[in-house]
């Protein structure tokens, strides 16, 4: 019995302890779930494609926007010769963070030109380090820039063109003040663009062009731009309330709810024309690499000027001055509800209501230059469509901020409303656009 008795309770035993096998497998099983788990949803530092793009360009410095999926605490850049594996680049974030800016310098990390296998190190925290090896190219040499030709003395508030020529690849602009303009390839190293002359930039602020290769080397010249001073005409305009009644507060709608007869003209004339200006620069991004316009621009046929490029215009009401502006322009006026001709040959980029400016059309001509026609009681175009010059695109109205029946005719450089004028003058064009377009 005894023996027996043994014998059970060893089995007993031996029971206990492979269940407690098991339950440590079970319970190992679960952890090992829960990390695959944890490193699955975004335990490790991911890096985004783009900036993995990104840091496989290595310029003579470059600056580079890393985004994480997650807060990093550590940086470490290796480089792979062969077996051996050299650190050449680390960085510490007191506060870990998901988005890294750093600048990288290929003498400094003790690369050389050409290929160099790279690999980075993201720490994020224990059990939370993620490695990317990847091959990177190495190239410190600047792109060689020169300048072939430019309008060297523009009209303030104009339009100016350069040509460069560059023996590598490139991107290409032209910065002025804050402002930045891309130049197109027109083949075979040549670049072009058109650039307008800001009348919101200091006058002192020197033009630049910018080139960029397709590592981050960048070289840059300036160019010696004579800007031909211009006198703005001043207006004094009279706002009174039967106005702001006609024309204010229907413009306004619902917005105009509650609001001063002041209150009302300062948000169309101020927080409306700043909104409206950001749209049209908007839509003046997709502007086309190539030119599809030809020859001098046309004005509203049978039209008189009423209203200039650059008029500063002081609105005064009950004696005070209230508001004012610039006027962007030019205001051409026929017979009411006349048919509105395309100035130029182009693509419709816009078409539809834009606030103070009304019913509009925009007319990409290519390489940043377009047309705009506003206050129009009609659109006959559609977005998308190609227009010859002088194809019918509307008629004429006052819809918008407008007085009476009227064309505002705006050229756009970039989305920048320049004066217009030049483009009506097909010497102008000549001796600018062109002259430099085909310098050699
Ligand atoms: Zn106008």
């Amino acid at each position: 019995m005894r023996y027996r008795y043994r014998l059970e309770e060893r089995r007993e035993r031996k029971n206990a302890l492979i269940k407690l096998i098991r339950r440590l497998a079970i319970f190992a099983l679960i952890l090992l779930l829960f990390y695959t788990l944890f490193l699955f949803f975004g335990g490790r530092p991911q890096l985004s494609q783009e900036s993995l793009k990104e840091l496989s360009f290595i310029a003579s410095e470059k600056s580079y926007q890393l985004s994480f999926s997650k807060p990093v605490k550590e940086l470490k850049l290796y480089l792979l010769d062969g077996e051996e594996k050299r650190e050449i680049y680390k960085i510490q974030f007191p506060e870990p963070q998901k988005s890294i800016s750093l600048t990288l310098k290929a003498k400094e990390l003790g690369l050389k030109d050409g290929k160099a296998n790279l690999i980075l190190e993201a720490y994020a925290g224990p059990l939370s380090k993620k490695s990317y090896q990847f091959e990177a190219l190495v190239d410190t040499i600047p792109p060689k820039l020169s300048i072939v030709d430019y309008t060297s003395y523009p009209l303030l508030g104009g339009t100016g063109a350069v040509k460069a020529k560059l023996e590598e690849e490139a991107q290409v602009y032209i910065l002025h003040g804050d402002y930045k303009y891309p130049l197109y390839s027109l083949g075979n190293g040549y670049y072009y663009g058109l650039f307008p002359i800001r009348l919101d930039v200091d006058k002192d602020a020197n033009f630049y062009l910018l080139a960029v290769d397709r590592v981050g080397n960048t070289s840059r010249q300036s160019l010696s731009l004579n800007v031909k001073q211009f006198k703005f005409k001043e207006d004094n305009i009279n706002i009174n309330m039967d106005f702001i009644n006609k024309a204010i507060y229907p413009l306004l709608g619902k917005e105009g709810e509650g609001l001063s007869p002041v209150e009302a003209f300062k948000r169309v004339n101020e927080v409306w024309r700043s909104r409206d200006v950001r749209k049209i620069e908007e839509v003046a991004k997709n502007s086309d690499s190539r030119f599809f316009w030809d020859g001098a621009f046309l004005q509203l046929p049978n039209s008189k000027v009423f209203a200039t490029y650059g008029d500063i215009r002081h609105y005064y009401y009950e004696g005070q001055k209230i508001s004012e502006s610039r006027h962007m322009g030019f205001d051409f006026a026929s017979i009411e509800r006349s048919p509105i001709p395309a100035s130029n040959s182009g693509v419709v980029v816009f078409t539809g209501e834009l606030g103070i400016y009304g019913n509009t059309v925009i007319i990409d001509h290519g390489m940043g230059l377009m047309s705009l026609y506003a206050h129009l009681s009609e659109i006959s175009v559609k977005e998308g469509q190609f227009v010859k010059k002088g194809e019918i695109i509307g008629k004429t109205g006052k819809t918008g901020f407008a007085l009476g029946d009227h064309l505002h005719f705006g050229i756009l450089i970039h989305g920048y409303e320049v004066n217009p004028l030049e483009w009506l003058d097909p010497k102008w064009i000549r001796n600018n656009v062109l002259r430099v377009l085909n310098s050699q």
